[in-house]
């Protein structure tokens, strides 16, 4: 089967360069939703844990489980409120509140902008009410930036939205509540961080998917996707390979077939525009289920080093590239 390497310097080299721009690891949260975006969760949280990150964020309580005895605490993103003793979870709507378990730890999400999750502003009184009411540990108030990565204001008319945000919860008394919006993009963009905690996903991965005006910290790919070879064959010029036969041997050529293909979550793409991969090679033809065509020998070869390079080709982001690799794909470190 296809496999997946993960270098550990590289990721470490990532993790180094956000908390040189926050000012101390424990102000890196670790995101590892949907299986570490592809990396692996529990190797990566053991990863960034031996690293000496204390906070993770993960999508829903399942993940929690596997990795919370790693952290100091692991906030859940999107999951049934209940009363954990490592896990706080982000509200995202006023009806959350009302659906949590007495107790429990929570971090209020409001909506500056994004519109997708967290409570309006201007039900920021009545949600404190609520919390107070249900008697919840309120221990953050977070935002989430719609454009961080794009050029323009957006972001900082977010920020804006958030620090009058702060300033009322701070003013109903609220001393020790972390307060964070910072994803990747944010971050690197920056010079200044003045908040509590940033929630870094892609960056330590290695992706800055930034314009390039504001490429300014080097980051390194995490993962390359290698796959095996099943068998050899030579094709005489004419002959076709794969379903369809779309690609047709421009002259007599040796061509082999490896362990990877849309069933591990690779992209089938299009046969037309035949992806490039990380070892200068054209797919040959439609991707299979489970297989690819290459003209190539070698008993491995190097399918992706660099998912954001990858995505250009696909024209898609990073993000989804290494996310949606299967979780059975063996990951291997290095
Ligand atoms: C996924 C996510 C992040 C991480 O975003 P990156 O762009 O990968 O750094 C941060 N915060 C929230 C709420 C998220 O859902």
């Amino acid at each position: 089967m296809a496999f997946i390497k993960i270098n550990r310097d590289n990721f470490y080299h990532n993790l180094n360069q956000i908390a040189l721009k926050t000012g101390s690891k424990d102000k890196v949260a670790i995101v590892l939703k949907d299986n570490a975006y592809g990396h692996g969760l529990k190797l990566m949280a053991q990863l960034a844990s031996d690293f000496g990150i204390k906070e993770a964020v993960v999508r829903d309580t399942k993940e929690a489980n596997q990795i919370k005895s790693l952290f100091k605490r692991v906030l859940i993103l999107g999951d049934k409120i209940v009363k954990d003793d490592k896990c706080s979870y982000a509200i995202n709507s006023l009806s959350a509140i009302k659906d949590a378990q007495d107790g429990s730890r929570v971090e209020l999400k409001v909506d500056t902008g994004m519109h997708r999750n967290g409570i309006a502003i201007d039900e920021l009184d009545d949600a404190l009410n609520l919390v107070v009411a249900k008697k919840l540990e309120l221990v953050g108030v977070m935002t989430h930036y719609r454009s961080a990565d794009e050029i323009g204001s957006e972001l900082f008319w977010q920020q804006k939205n958030f620090e009058m945000v702060k300033q009322r919860v701070k003013n109903r008394g609220y001393q020790d509540v972390r307060f964070h919006s910072y994803n990747s993009a944010t971050i690197l963009r920056v010079d200044e961080f003045d908040e509590d905690l940033v929630r870094v996903g892609i960056g330590a991965y290695g992706y800055n998917e930034l314009p390039s005006i504001f490429d300014r910290v080097e980051l390194k790919p995490v993962l390359s996707l290698y796959a095996k070879k099943i068998s050899t064959r030579h094709l005489k010029e004419g002959e076709r390979v794969g379903y369809g036969g779309d690609f047709v041997a421009p002259r007599d050529m040796t061509i082999s077939t490896y362990d990877l293909g849309y069933g591990d979550g690779w992209s089938r793409a299009d046969s037309n525009k035949p992806f490039i991969i990380a070892e200068k090679l054209p797919i040959l033809g439609r991707v299979s289920m489970d297989f690819i065509s290459l003209e190539c020998d070698k008993d491995e070869v190097c399918i992706m080093s660099d998912a954001k390079d990858a995505a250009n080709q696909l024209e898609t982001i990073s993000y989804e590239l290494t996310t949606s690799l299967h979780s059975d794909i063996e990951r291997e470190l290095l």
